[in-house]
């Protein structure tokens, strides 16, 4: 699901924010996570468990990986429970 979507709306930490998503602040990238949402099928522990480790806390540290391999990842969320922000050249 595009991550820098929410509703077709592009996403702000505004928009996030009053959607129940909570933030996990990286150097470059900014993931936004919504419990509510997500329906638990598990891409984004399978694609990075440095990033995404059920769990751990904080569950998700966004400086774990580059920025465009965390793109890819929150992009195969299939529930839209994940949204990012880029802080480095968007
Ligand atoms: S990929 Fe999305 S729906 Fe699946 S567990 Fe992760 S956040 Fe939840």
């Amino acid at each position: 699901m595009d991550g820098k979507k929410f509703d077709g709306q592009p996403v702000t930490e505004e928009l996030l924010d009053t959607n129940g998503y909570r933030k996990y602040s990286g150097k470059e990238i900014d993931i936004y996570y919504n419990k509510d949402i997500c329906i638990h099928a598990g891409e984004c522990v399978r694609g990075n468990s440095a990033v995404y480790e059920v769990g751990r806390r904080p569950w998700i540290i966004a400086d774990n990986a580059v920025v465009d391999e965390q793109v890819q990842i929150i992009a195969k969320c299939p529930s839209g429970a994940l949204k990012y922000i880029r802080k480095d050249v968007e």
